[in-house]
């Protein structure tokens, strides 16, 4: 059997269709954010990175940067073994602390990563509780897909953001069946915010339990960064909270947050949290460092926020369309992968502005995009370059199809 060729045949089919993946090889600068280096064919130039999930450019924090310092020189690299066997440390119980006192909650429970909290977290709930219906959000992430799919529950699809659709699917199940509600507060791709309040309504009304993701609100939105629940005040109606370390808070890992009972039965019953060795020390106290900071500082969250607008209004003046969204999220609709990918060529090569394209299946296809995620760190002078450089190709692109 020739498994290369086997291997290769699909790869070329992706690359047909345009949906073939190519990395950007960065080298992060510290305290340069959002400037990097690229390396490419040998060469290496600075870039400007406008599609970072470092929101807030909290992994090159000061604060956060000695947080992990100290703590590997105290504690060294590793966690020395699975949170069962010998790894659960000190440091993690001080984050599940700092988690759980975020979002109000009794408890929390650290993964190494958000997309390992999904997946454990829906997983377990799905397969443990007999006869549990999974209600998912038509637009939730892989990770949530992935978890609910291994719990093998019955799943039922409602429309994206569509509280009647949610409560016409409800209303039909049965009424003793335990019902998760799974959805996310910020979805990443359009940038558009859950009816969080309304589907709470819903949900408690049919004795639902609420699953929410908030990997893309936490750190950015809420008084203290607990995320979009918090800013509207509903962390309490809301039975789990899940998020990530690895976003706005800069470093990496992913977590739960509930009641005791909730998160104590997830860690006693998750493949996911059990078989697999606990995150370093030194990375649990950086990423307290950085919840603990964003908890009481919001003038990185103001200065992003003034940068967003700041963009739009830029690519509003230049006549440039963008998904309108009440977050942080700037997505251009291009609708075709080679396109996409040509521009993103062209703005890396000539501008030295890098934003990855999106393509299928993170976005479904036909509606690939550029999607820039302004930072307080991007400075005035980085925005108006980025909107001259988007200026410039939307003129080619009209000559374009003037002369097609
Ligand atoms: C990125 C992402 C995750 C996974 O979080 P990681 O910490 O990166 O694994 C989960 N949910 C959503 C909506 C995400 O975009």
């Amino acid at each position: 059997m020739n498994f290369d060729a086997l291997f290769q045949f699909q790869l070329d089919t992706l690359k047909q269709e345009g949906n073939y993946r190519y990395f950007a090889e960065l080298e992060r600068k510290c305290g340069k954010f959002p400037h990097a280096a690229n390396h490419h064919d040998g060469d290496v130039r600075d870039v400007t990175v406008w599609c970072s999930n470092d929101y807030l450019g909290m992994g090159q924090n000061p604060l956060v940067i000695d947080a992990m310092c100290e703590a590997v020189q105290r504690t060294g690299t590793g966690a020395g073994g699975t949170r069962n066997i010998s790894g659960t440390n000190h440091d993690h119980l001080l984050l599940e602390r700092a988690l759980a006192d975020l979002h109000n909650k009794e408890a929390a429970l650290l993964f190494t990563s958000g997309y390992v909290s999904n997946w454990a977290a829906l997983s377990t709930l799905g397969s443990r509780l007999k006869d549990c219906i999974i209600l998912s959000d038509a637009g939730n992430h892989a990770s949530m897909i992935e978890g609910i799919r291994h719990s093998r529950a019955q799943k039922v699809i409602w429309k994206h953001n569509d509280v009647a659709d949610l409560e016409a699917k409800l209303a039909k199940l049965p009424a003793n069946a335990p019902k998760i509600v799974a959805f996310e507060s910020v979805y990443s791709m359009d940038g558009d915010i859950a009816p969080i309040r309304k589907i709470v309504e819903v949900a408690e009304k049919y004795g639902a339990m609420t699953y929410l993701d908030e990997v893309h609100a936490v750190g950015l939105y809420g008084p203290r960064g607990g995320g979009v629940a918090e800013q509207e005040g509903l962390m309490d109606r809301i039975t789990l909270i899940e998020g990530t370390l690895g976003k706005a808070y800069g470093v990496v890992g992913g977590y739960i947050t509930g009641s005791a009972a909730l998160c104590d039965f997830i860690r006693s019953f998750a493949s996911g949290f059990i078989f697999t060795t606990a995150l370093p020390p030194a990375v649990a106290a950086a990423a307290r460092a950085s919840i603990e900071h964003l908890k009481q500082s919001d003038s990185e969250r103001m200065k992003q926020r003034a940068q967003v607008a700041k963009l739009r209004d830029g690519l509003d003046r230049a006549g440039i369309p963008h998904l309108m969204n009440d977050s942080h999220i700037v997505p251009v609709m291009i609708k075709d992968p080679v396109k996409t990918k040509m521009l993103a060529d062209y703005l890396m090569d000539e501008w030295g502005i890098y934003v990855q394209p999106i393509n299928y299946p993170t976005v479904p296809k036909g509606t690939e995009r550029l999607r820039f995620t302004p930072s307080p760190l991007h400075s005035d002078e980085d925005i108006a370059h980025l909107v001259a450089a988007l200026t410039s190709l939307w003129k080619q692109c009209a000559i374009a199809h003037a002369v097609a």
